[in-house]
């Protein structure tokens, strides 16, 4: 795909051009779903040791080094985990973080990513506080399949119910997001277009990923997302629609008779790195400049060892210049079959790339989705 993508000469840009302008903050990394994909209830059973309370960054310490992203370019928040609607009074940090102002005074755009289990007792609250948007993940609308997937037996009626309860409050337009599974949720592509059509909620197709050491994804179990196009497309004909800014992560597309807009997210099929503009930070303080990353710089230590703002952001920015980070693009080229990786080494096609990865990648409840 493209080479970097133009951005403004005045902004922190990385090796490659782009600029820092989101981040993501896992506000825990604990979770009440098991989804099969995520966290499998043989790694993550009843001996699961998770962060102790205090390993966790306190409200204030996330919103410091949020107010000194901002300053730094970062114009978007989204919330996340593990599921961040577990994290105790996470409205006050909501409220916290909307009081927060770009270099020329504007609010950050505030989301956050949920599982919905319990959004609709909050979606009112989490509004008042200033959360701008949701995303619901939402594997299925088959109930059966559903409660497979998160594994808990959860029932879907009550992340439907909270989806209308979250655009009710104001905290639209409501994204949901489908993992596709091949074999696992994949027959339920066109149930799930079907069910959200003239809802005004967006639906993203999100091509399984690679992420995290325990899921033992392969090539195999992913649905590319031009099929889940095709698929959708013979029975409601879409059309697609332009990017509205350089480097979006989704392609949309929208019905032709006006039944509203779905998303794609190809994250192995067609990278987009070249435009990735997002920094994470995980529950227990550590700055990572890539899903994919196997380590990341410990602000926590700083922020408890009497840093000062000046110094803290001088390490944020430091480590945002010296980005290289582009795993999905390599990866694809390793799958691909084309030697890629740093080690140029040809990975067998199904196997994520192990050249160059010599780490355990995080996982994706601790980085933050
Ligand atoms: N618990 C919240 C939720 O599920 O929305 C937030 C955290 S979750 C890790 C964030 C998102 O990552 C969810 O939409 C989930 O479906 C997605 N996700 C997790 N593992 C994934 C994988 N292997 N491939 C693609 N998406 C994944
Ligand atoms: Fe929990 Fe979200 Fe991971 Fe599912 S995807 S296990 S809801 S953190
Ligand atoms: Fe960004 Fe890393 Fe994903 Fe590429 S692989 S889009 S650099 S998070």
């Amino acid at each position: 795909m493209g080479g970097p993508a133009q951005h403004e000469p005045h902004t922190l840009n990385d090796t490659l051009g782009r600029p820092l302008r989101d981040l993501r903050i896992s506000v825990t990394d604990r979770c009440n779903f098991r989804c099969v994909y995520c966290m499998p209830k043989e790694i993550f059973g009843r001996d699961f040791v998770f962060l102790p309370k205090d390993q966790l960054l306190s409200f204030e310490e996330i919103i410091r080094v949020a107010r000194l992203a901002a300053i730094q370019g970062v114009e978007k928040i989204r919330l996340t985990g593990g599921e961040p609607l577990l994290r105790r009074g996470i409205e006050n940090l909501v409220a916290g973080l909307a009081e927060l102002r770009t270099p020329d005074g504007r609010p950050l755009d505030l989301a956050m990513t949920t599982n919905g289990s319990v959004l609709a007792r909050k979606a009112a609250a989490l509004k008042a506080a200033g959360l701008s948007r949701v995303t619901v993940s939402l594997d299925s609308v088959d109930d059966a399949t559903f409660r497979r997937m998160n594994d808990v037996d959860y029932p879907v009626a009550t992340v439907l119910e909270a989806i209308e309860a979250a655009a009710a409050a104001g905290l639209g337009p409501v994204k949901v997001n489908m993992v596709v599974k091949r074999g696992m949720n994949d027959g339920g592509v066109l149930a799930m277009a079907r069910h959200f059509r003239n809802t005004g909620h967006i639906v993203r197709f999100i091509e399984y990923m690679d992420v995290g050491s325990t899921n033992g994804w392969n090539l195999e179990q992913v649905v590319p997302s031009a099929e889940v196009v095709r698929r959708i497309d013979a029975e409601l004909p879409l059309e697609p629609l332009a990017p509205r800014y350089a480097g979006e992560t989704a392609a949309r597309f929208t019905y032709r008779d006006g039944g509203g807009e779905i998303g794609t997210i190809s994250s192995v099929t067609q990278a987009f790195c070249h435009g990735c503009t997002r920094a994470r930070l995980s529950t227990d303080g550590k700055l990572f400049t890539c899903l994919f990353g196997t380590g990341g710089t410990d602000l926590r230590a700083l922020l408890r060892g009497g840093a000062d703002d000046g110094e803290l952001a001088g390490v944020l920015g430091g480590v945002w210049r010296r980005r290289t980070d582009r795993y999905s693009e390599l990866r694809s080229a390793e799958t691909a079959g084309v030697a890629a990786g740093p080690g140029g080494v040809p990975a067998q096609a199904g196997a994520p790339p192990a050249a160059g990865w010599p780490g355990r990648k995080v996982e994706m409840h601790y980085i933050g989705g």
